[in-house]
């Protein structure tokens, strides 16, 4: 029997406000996470649900399982943090986006799975679209391309394809929402049908710029406007869970989309900050402030968060091998064990020996558009080891990250200031550093790398005002480690080697 159990009990006895809690909507998992004043994630739970693959490119959850999961999760993390539920000041949502439930509001069941962002079943739909030369109309509204990853063709094709919906839906009587809206409709026992401007702004459906959803838009893909949550500030007081779920009654009051949410975790409050995920791919987002950039590479515009009615854009580029490449390395190469070990392995050599290496294992996505690309390995002479192979691939990792960060920077108009990381491969110093050398500006990893349940964290505490301000916020959010641009005349080589090679394997 310590302090800390006799502080706990009295807490018990004699709530405050301590925490807030973050419910994290994954793409795998649904986890739940309680934030202490300070920033620190003081317990974390997470439940994995089900992945159905009824047919080649379609991906499904079941949305009461989601639902089941999440709730599991908020049970067992005030059961594992030892807390009163009252000690909770409020909830924060950040989710997988554009995945697409659909509802009806009589009782409250899902007509459908939630049909993925992955599913790529509504191809055809899209494809028709553009030969329909509706791409501008839809761009120009809503910051995407028409493609069947956001939620609008997914809608349609419900409605389409279910027997009833259509009818159904004309009737008023169905909800459509992404998770975080049936999240909210759950944790609410249906008192509230919302969405966040962020989640919003992936939809294909909603107008960034007017802050609504698109009339013509919905007319071009037949969707009902009936069925449509209303889109509400991502940090505002939205409603309050339902007393039977926790037995207290807290706010809901930040809601964003994962990257979105990452983002805001980050501290990227001005035009020009920028946060890379480096994972599996890489996830680049770039703060544009209240300018909505039209990319000149098709890449996104999307909102990056609404906060009492101001709405700040963010402009949006991912890169499809990352930390793939060196799970390659690893199980089909062989150079290392396991993907830590490839930076014990790269720092073993000066540099990259003359070698390049195009991680074009899925195609090349922005600058370069190029889907057919396929990967390469240049430069190999006799002399080329294994560890130039594993340097150069921490390089191509930081060269297409760079590609990307470039162009946003141009089609902007702002300098970037600096890069903040997170993600698995952020992990990796001398990825970090070579990262740093390559922008030739700082690279600063934060010490909280869940940049995503933070963000969600912090703008749910800002609405309530258990955070006072943003600059309460910054004060909270610290770097683990800083890597400062040292760049040489190898990195000048490094960079004009790639440009000319990865020219060559262009299709
Ligand atoms: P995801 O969320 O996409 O699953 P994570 O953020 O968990 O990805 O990161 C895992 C990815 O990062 C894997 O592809 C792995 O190969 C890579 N990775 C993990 N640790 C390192 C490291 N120290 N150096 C380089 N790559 C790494």
């Amino acid at each position: 029997f310590n302090f800390i159990v006799l502080y706990r009990l009295i807490l018990i006895f004699l709530p405050m406000k301590n925490f807030v809690l973050s419910l994290d909507a994954g793409t795998t998992s649904s986890r739940a996470i309680l934030f202490d004043k300070t920033g620190n994630q003081v317990a974390v739970a997470q439940e994995e649900f089900t992945q159905f693959f009824p047919k080649k490119s379609w991906v499904e959850h079941d949305p009461v399982e989601i639902w089941e999961t999440q709730l599991n999760a908020i049970k067992s993390v005030v059961k594992k943090a030892f807390i009163n539920p009252d000690e909770i000041d409020s909830i924060g949502i950040t989710n997988q986006r554009e995945t697409t439930i659909v509802w009806n509001k009589n009782n409250g069941k899902p007509v459908y799975n939630a049909i993925v962002w992955q599913d790529r079943r509504t191809a055809k739909i899209c494809k028709d679209l553009i030969e329909a030369g509706k791409e501008v109309i839809f761009s120009s509204k809503t910051g995407l391309l028409i493609d069947a990853y956001f939620s609008g063709t997914k809608i349609k094709w419900l409605l389409d394809n279910i027997p009833d919906l259509n009818h159904l839906a004309k009737r008023g009587e169905l909800a459509f929402g992404t998770v975080d809206s049936w999240l909210i409709w759950n944790l609410t026992q249906g008192a509230k049908h919302v969405t966040d401007a962020t989640n919003a702004s992936r939809t294909l459906i909603y107008n960034i710029h007017e802050g609504e959803w698109d009339d013509e838009l919905l007319t071009l893909l037949d969707i009902p406007k009936s069925l449509l949550p209303e889109v509400v500030n991502s940090s505002e007081i939205i409603g309050t869970l339902n007393k039977s779920i926790l037995g207290s009654e807290i706010p809901i009051s930040g809601i964003a989309g994962d990257q979105q949410a990452a983002l805001f975790g980050q501290m990227c409050l001005k035009p020009g900050d920028v946060k890379n995920t480096y994972g599996t791919g890489c996830f680049c987002i770039m703060n544009t402030g209240s300018n909505a950039v039209r990319s000149q590479n098709r890449m996104l515009t999307t909102i990056a968060w609404e906060i009492k009615g101001k709405v700040t854009y963010a402009i949006e580029g991912s890169i499809f091998t990352a930390g793939a490449l060196i799970q390659w390395m690893r199980d089909q190469i062989n150079i290392v064990d396991s993907a830590p070990q490839i930076e014990d392995l790269a720092n073993t050599v000066e540099d990259n020996g003359g070698v390049t290496i195009v991680p074009a294992l899925s195609g090349l996505g922005a600058p370069y558009w190029d889907p057919h690309a396929t990967g390469a390995i240049m430069g190999i002479t006799r002399g080329t080891s294994k560890a130039n192979i594993a340097r150069a691939g921490l390089e191509s990792i930081a060269l297409r990250s760079r590609d990307i960060i470039i162009e946003m920077q141009k089609d902007a108009g702002v300098e970037f200031s600096n890069l903040k990381v997170d993600g698995g491969a952020s992990n990796n110093d001398l990825l970090m550093q070579i990262q740093a050398d390559l922008l030739n500006s700082k690279v600063i990893r934060p010490k909280i790398t869940e940049t995503t349940a933070l963000g969600a964290a912090f703008l749910a505490g800002l609405a309530t005002g258990f955070w006072k301000s943003t600059k309460d916020l910054e004060k909270l959010w610290k770097v683990d480690q800083s890597f400062e641009p040292n760049p040489d005349d190898k990195t000048e080589t490094i960079i004009n080697l790639w440009e000319d090679r990865v020219s060559r394997i262009l299709s």
